[in-house]
């Protein structure tokens, strides 16, 4: 599944930090994939501020609890571990088939209800590793697809000077984020088998090592070197377009962005882990958004793409399955595949400029095969147009918004066991203890 990555090589800076040298050392003992996308504190930032997306209810609770933010952090930054130590677990652990099997773990293993149980911090990793995925192929697909047009002259594959190193340390210096002291964390005993259901061998010996160098390493390079001015003004001057939106809410693909396409991730999981998976959760996101204006007529721009991002990972041969058609009846040509192998983001490229002051329908017809076996037999549609805009917008925009939760808190005053939403530090570790002795009972 490594493909998709191209080999990299280790740039020493001049005045290396230590945790560099050691991280160079680390990665130069092979030919290793890049950390691409996102830089693990953005990831984690865009996990803390999808919560602000989810609507009110269970999920949000669990998730805005203190005490189960460090296994937001672990959550958020383990998929990119696997490339830390060289083993396929880390491309594994970005994409649908790994949350769903993590899924059907939970609901093997874990006590309901999953919102006030033992199950809650495996809840919120979860949550974190879905989290970061998601923020992968929609900012590859989008924001890091236009900066390397428009930051070209200074473009770098090397993992140092590298897009998603610079852009994890611009968002430190923009947010004064830092997630060091956060205790590494993984469901232990849990993960091995999760990972064999995916076709990985891997023990948890090798994923807390590769969970550690994550913190000790590439977390601290973005926490560090965010709050140094000389580096922060040579990553901006390597990327000024990037440097210059990276913030921007309504730059496709930008953190804020891909916060918000994470919580309608999130949603679809959360429906899954409880056994329900709704009409809603078929479509999550489009770019541009359902009926909006402004979008783009040269096709040789990256922003005149169309996306769409659905509630599972798609499988090739999704072309065949689009149609886009203006009102005169004109059909357009694209190119059209899941960004990534298995990514849930299908990325619409036109192969001609849309028409001018046009309105555009993206037709989705039954069909659509994902990569865990299934087909959507229901077909979808929307429409954008190439009208100019009268302001900013949103722009990945869920069409198909959840009307509510599948699980309902019990009245005031029923009573928690085994961690209430306030149960802190203490709740939790009655919480695992609880799952243990479950373990135990069952051998
Ligand atoms: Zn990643």
């Amino acid at each position: 599944m490594t493909a998709y990555h191209p080999s990299v090589r280790i740039a020493v800076p001049a005045a290396p930090l230590a945790p560099v040298l050691a991280l160079a050392a680390l990665l130069a003992a092979g030919d290793p994939a890049p950390a691409r996308a996102n830089g693990v504190n953005t990831h984690v930032w865009i996990s803390f501020h999808a919560i602000d997306h989810l609507p009110d209810g269970e999920l949000k609770r669990l998730l805005s609890d203190p005490a189960l933010a460090p296994m937001i952090v672990n959550g958020s930054i383990f998929p990119d571990g696997g490339y830390a130590v060289q083993h396929d677990f880390g491309e594994a652990a970005h994409w649908g088939p790994f949350h769903a099997a993590l899924v059907r773990w939970m609901q093997a293993e874990l006590p309901t209800p999953y919102a006030r149980g033992a199950a809650r911090p495996y809840v919120a990793f979860l949550m974190g590793v879905a989290s970061h995925g998601m923020a992968d192929q929609i900012f590859d697909s989008t924001f890091m697809e236009a900066a390397r047009g428009y930051d070209a002259a200074g473009w770098s594959d090397t993992l140092l000077d590298g897009f998603d190193t610079a852009t994890d340390v611009l968002l430190v210096a923009a947010t004064g984020v830092d997630y060091r002291g956060t205790e590494p964390w993984l469901p232990a005993g849990a993960l091995p088998g999760v990972f064999t259901e995916v076709g990985i061998t891997v023990d948890d010996g090798t994923l807390l090592d590769a969970q550690s160098a994550m913190h000790t390493f590439i977390l601290a390079y973005g926490a560090v070197n965010g709050r140094d001015p000389a580096a922060v003004a040579r990553y901006r001057d390597q990327y000024p377009w990037a440097a210059a939106r990276l913030m921007d809410p309504h730059e496709p693909g930008s953190p804020p962005c891909e916060a918000e396409v994470v919580a309608a991730y999130w949603l679809t999981l959360w429906d899954r882990l409880h056994g329900v998976d709704p009409l809603e959760n078929q479509i999550i996101a489009t770019y541009p958004p359902a009926g909006s204006d402004g979008h783009p007529t040269d096709h040789t721009r990256v922003e005149a793409q169309v996306v769409v991002v659905f509630g599972r990972g798609i499988a090739d041969g999704v072309a065949d399955k689009l149609r886009i058609t203006d009102v005169t009846g004109k059909a357009y040509g694209f190119t059209a595949r899941p960004f990534y192998r298995e990514a849930n983001a299908v990325a619409i490229r036109p192969t001609e400029d849309w028409a001018a002051d046009e309105t555009l329908t993206v037709e989705l017809l039954p069909g659509i095969a994902t990569v865990d076996g299934a087909t959507y037999d229901q077909g979808w549609s929307f429409d954008f147009s190439t009208r100019p805009a009268s302001g900013p917008r949103d722009p990945m925009s869920d069409p198909t918004p959840h009307p509510g939760e599948p699980w309902t808190a019990p009245p005031e005053g029923a009573g928690c066991d085994g961690g209430c939403d306030a149960g802190g530090g203490a709740g939790l570790g009655v919480a695992l203890a609880a799952l243990l002795a479950r373990r135990r009972r069952r051998r």
